[in-house]
């Protein structure tokens, strides 16, 4: 059936299993300095099970406008982005109280 979530089996226009999902993620942020001195920001804890990490992964470097990647379930920005990660998180729907920042 096209359109309903697998999980609980509502369309997916009322399903609120990646909203919950999201708010229970525990999310770390952290830099972390690679060759020649470059900065990544790491963005660990997220479950890829419950999270389209590949969708947040696009979002986050189109609003930092930087490259990255997500592998194993870490997202990794170029550059230090610590000043608007949490707040970009927060307008995705992950909970503040959730996001630990290094
Ligand atoms: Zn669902």
């Amino acid at each position: 059936m096209p359109g309903t979530c697998p999980k609980c089996g509502l369309p997916e226009e009322l399903c609120m299993c990646q909203a919950i999902a999201k708010e229970e993620q525990r999310i770390k942020v952290r830099i972390e300095t690679r060759k020649w001195g470059r900065e990544v920001t790491l963005i660990m804890g997220i479950n890829p099970k419950e999270v389209d990490l590949v969708s947040l992964t696009t979002k986050l470097k189109n609003k930092c406008a930087c490259g990255g990647t997500s592998k194993d379930g870490v997202i990794e920005l170029q550059g230090d982005h610590r000043q608007r990660i949490k707040d970009l998180l927060l307008a995705e729907g992950y909970d503040s109280s959730n996001i630990n920042i290094q």
